[in-house]
């Protein structure tokens, strides 16, 4: 067994006396539901990413619903994207109604392959799903070629993916301006900033953003902050089919402390995936992971890719019995039971399939110190040095 106070674990938060502070403002203000911070937490978080509108949800899944429904997702209808991501990628299409089609990831970046998606297009097919696995920008400026040439909408899950930046036209953006249509974030607590639970959903339609903030009211046509404060009794009125998706004004409170700190958050994470880089890139056999040119990552995770004949589960055993702990390769949803039906696979999804089997995600987080790091490190060299063919 090992000492539980030197346990290295996948992620950690990052939150002191400051996020506690302003959970203990909304709290004392009485308004806890959304409201004030809410709005302030979607001021600030559009500000953080250049975006024109941001509207503050309970999940990314939930973000991602209404994303796809503002596009015009509806039942019958097919949605192209990756197998090889969290299940909750494919779930938001199929709370549509529609059919999740799968296609293949590149094995470098783990991002869906560009090459792939036009075949994957039929006549029912009604947008396209990126994803940016892991923090890694997907090639945005391919992907938009190909939605362009069949005017398909794009929805982008950026769950992991606040800070991280592409190159458009020579210039650096942010994630979340968005390049595509929508863009969806995460704020769950191996994300990069967390409020516990919550999402954001960044475009610059003013049209999809008023749905967004309808939808997430159970379709209520008035907020309850504009309510509190009118001077004059007003009716509301429900124009349309809702969900109750609001964030609290607790969590926005801790959300926007959160944002204050990014630039810190990112730089540390920066940090410690060049460690990395440099402490096993001398690894036989060991894969590390590949930044275009036009892209920075936040490094939300940190993946490598095992040499073929290593036993994944067996290396990931030993880590935790020094205790530190690992992750699989990102899942593939067309594995699982729960996707047995209302799905298509689209070719092979081989290289989804195998960066599931032979990969795994190293601790990362801001808080991590070097010689935590290097105790990883250490224990991963020991372990493939030993499986290593002669
Ligand atoms: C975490 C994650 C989600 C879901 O985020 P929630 O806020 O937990 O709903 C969706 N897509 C990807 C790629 C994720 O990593």
């Amino acid at each position: 067994m090992f000492d539980s106070n030197a346990f290295i674990p996948i992620a950690k938060p990052y939150m002191d006396e400051r996020e506690a502070e302003a959970a203990r403002r909304a709290i004392l203000s009485a308004w806890v539901s959304q409201g004030p911070e809410v709005a302030a937490f979607e001021r600030d978080f559009a500000a953080a990413v250049g975006a024109k509108h941001a509207c503050a949800v309970s999940s990314a899944t939930a973000a991602l619903h209404l994303a796809l429904r503002a596009v015009g997702v509806r039942p019958g209808d097919e949605v192209i994207t990756v197998s090889h991501s969290f299940i909750a990628t494919s779930n938001s299409i199929r709370h549509c109604g529609a059919k999740p089609v799968f296609v293949d990831i590149q094995p470098g970046t783990y991002n869906i392959d560009p090459a792939f998606i036009e075949a994957a297009t039929t006549s029912r097919t009604r947008a396209i799903l990126c994803v940016h696995q892991m923090g890694m920008p997907c090639d945005l400026a391919a992907v938009l070629k190909i939605a362009g040439r069949y005017a398909l909408p794009l929805v982008e899950d950026a769950a992991c993916a606040l800070g991280s930046e592409i190159k458009v036209d020579g210039h650096w953006q942010k994630i979340g301006k968005p390049q595509g249509d929508v863009a969806c974030f995460s704020f769950h607590p191996r994300k990069i900033i967390t409020t516990g639970e919550g999402g954001m959903l960044t475009t610059a339609h003013p049209d999809y953003d008023k749905k967004f903030r309808l939808w997430r009211q159970n379709g209520m046509s008035i907020s309850d902050t504009q309510r509190h404060r009118t001077p004059e009794v007003i009716f509301e009125s429900y124009p349309e089919l809702g969900f109750n998706y609001r964030m609290t004004d607790i969590q926005a409170a801790i959300g926007r402390e959160q944002l204050k700190r990014l630039p810190e958050l990112i730089g540390r994470r920066r940090y410690l995936a060049d460690r990395y880089q440099k402490g096993l890139g001398d690894v036989l056999g060991l894969s590390l992971p590949e930044t275009p040119a036009w892209a920075k990552t936040n490094w939300q995770s940190y993946c490598v890719r095992l040499p073929d004949d290593c036993d994944q589960k067996g290396l990931m055993q030993a880590m935790l019995d020094s205790g530190i702990a690992s992750r699989r390769g990102i899942m593939c949803a067309h594995r699982e039971a729960a996707c047995q039906e209302d799905i298509q696979v689209c070719g092979s999804l081989l290289e989804s399939e195998a960066a599931q089997d032979h990969c795994i995600l190293l601790p990362l987080y801001p808080s991590m110190t070097a010689c935590e790091q290097d105790r990883v490190i250490a224990l991963v060299k020991h372990v493939l040095q030993k499986n290593a063919p002669l």
